[in-house]
């Protein structure tokens, strides 16, 4: 055991030193997608949010970074651990939970599995494309009446007497929508067909007749990303746009897995985002003729959210490691999806009130952040659905209906 004096300082930005457990070349990518982030997210991210749009360049500007579908192995991918894919997540969603929405949907829910359980057809026509940025992918599991529980989905997918695929449903909340030249949607097969009903995969084209995916407007979160409809009437798609290497809930559910494990990263970075404005606002802003840094009540505010943060960010280091390991399990991911969108909202929430009046305007990331949360909390399970998951988990009885 050392018996080495401890320290006396640290940094406030990286209180557990977690820069110490990343290596040489995690910390380079970590650096090199803070810098992207600085140059092309930062600058202009206040007014997309303001104005509600997600320029579609921006895709190749993520293509070029090497983020999308890093996490993948060939095909123009990058072929990074798990890791450093979280990482990354993590720096962008310091910028906004938008561009790591983008990253994340094109990657974990439209590359994914294309990768995974796509034909050499769909992975050699869609992949390169989608790594550089040139294809954007979208994502169709959610419909108006059916969210937490997708199984209870009515799109629906039948074989006609030419072999062809008729798709006919609604799906709603796809990120990407309105600006993808690719969806994988997901639809209930004919009980009477040779799949029984099961749930299948389909890769859809988005200038296929009879599909269209109207922007929902209006929202107050989440505002630099696109939230689309996906509108199927009578898609006709060849045979071999199914997915063949999977049936039933487990094509989608292993994609949402892999979308999660980017989110409870990325949740440190919008959260480290408000700690880090929260404490530059109050070493500067004097009230009572003191930086109101200087009042016990602020300091025991900032110590919180720099704890939340980088338990977090340990959190997700830890599982990220599993993750490369080989040993992550579901539950493991509901863990972290559950607890560090919790801790970064409310890391959010305080930042926000401490900046008092100036926390609500867009002058400052945190209220941005803050809203764009509300989204994260929803979206890849909700606090309630990972709950129930674990709870599964830990007693072996499931208490989902
Ligand atoms: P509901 O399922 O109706 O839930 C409403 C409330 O009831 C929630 O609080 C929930 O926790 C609770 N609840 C539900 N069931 C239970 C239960 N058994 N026990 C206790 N409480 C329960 N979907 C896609 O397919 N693709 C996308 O790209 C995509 N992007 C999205 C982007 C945004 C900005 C948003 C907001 C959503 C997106 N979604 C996407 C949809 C998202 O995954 C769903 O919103 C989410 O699964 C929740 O479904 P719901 O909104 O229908 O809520």
């Amino acid at each position: 055991m050392s018996h080495a004096p401890l320290r006396q300082n640290l940094d406030p930005r990286d209180l557990l030193d977690l820069d110490a457990e990343l290596s040489d070349e995690e910390r380079l990518l970590r650096d090199t997608v803070r810098r992207f982030v600085g140059d092309k997210v930062l600058p202009d991210v206040a007014d997309w949010f303001d104005r509600g749009v997600f320029p579609r360049e921006m895709a190749q500007e993520f293509g070029r970074l090497g983020v999308l579908g890093m996490h993948l192995e060939g095909y123009g991918c990058a072929g990074t651990s798990a890791t450093a894919y979280g990482l990354a997540c993590l720096e962008l969603e310091a910028g906004d939970s938008g561009a790591r929405s983008f990253v994340s949907v094109q990657g974990s829910l439209a590359m994914f599995p294309i990768w995974a359980f796509g034909s050499e057809e769909h992975k050699q026509t869609w992949l390169p494309r989608m790594a550089a940025g040139e294809a954007i992918g979208c994502f169709g599991l959610t419909e108006p009446d059916s969210g937490s529980d997708p199984s209870s989905m009515r799109t629906t997918a039948r074989v006609d007497a030419s072999g062809d695929w008729i798709l006919d449903g609604a799906k709603r909340w796809s990120t990407n929508g309105s600006i993808a030249d690719v969806a994988v949607v997901w639809a209930r097969t004919d009980p009477d067909g040779p799949d029984r009903g099961a749930v299948r995969g389909f890769v859809v084209p988005t200038d296929t007749p009879g599909f269209s995916a109207p922007v929902i407007h209006r929202k107050v979160s989440l505002r630099a990303s696109v939230t689309s409809e996906l509108v199927l009437d009578g898609v006709r798609l060849p045979a071999s746009a199914a997915l063949p290497g999977v049936t039933g809930m487990r094509g989608p559910l292993s994609c949402l897995n892999e979308a999660r494990f980017g989110i409870l990263f990325g949740a440190c970075g919008a959260a480290r985002a408000c700690y880090e404005a929260a404490l530059d606002y109050s070493l500067e802003r004097v009230q009572f003729g003191k930086p109101i840094a200087s009042f016990q009540l602020t300091q025991r505010r900032l110590v919180e959210m720099a704890i939340a943060v980088n338990r977090a960010t340990l959190l997700a280091l830890h599982l990220g490691r599993k993750k490369d390991a080989g040993t992550l399990a579901t539950p493991h991911v509901s863990v972290g999806k559950l607890d560090n969108v919790r801790m970064a909202l409310d890391v959010a929430r305080e930042a926000r009130s401490l900046l008092g009046a100036n926390g609500i305007t867009l002058e400052y990331p945190v209220i941005r952040h803050m809203t764009n949360l509300e989204s994260v909390y929803t979206y890849e399970g909700t606090n309630e659905i990972h709950t129930l998951i674990l709870g599964n988990a830990i007693t072996g009885i499931p208490a989902f209906g």
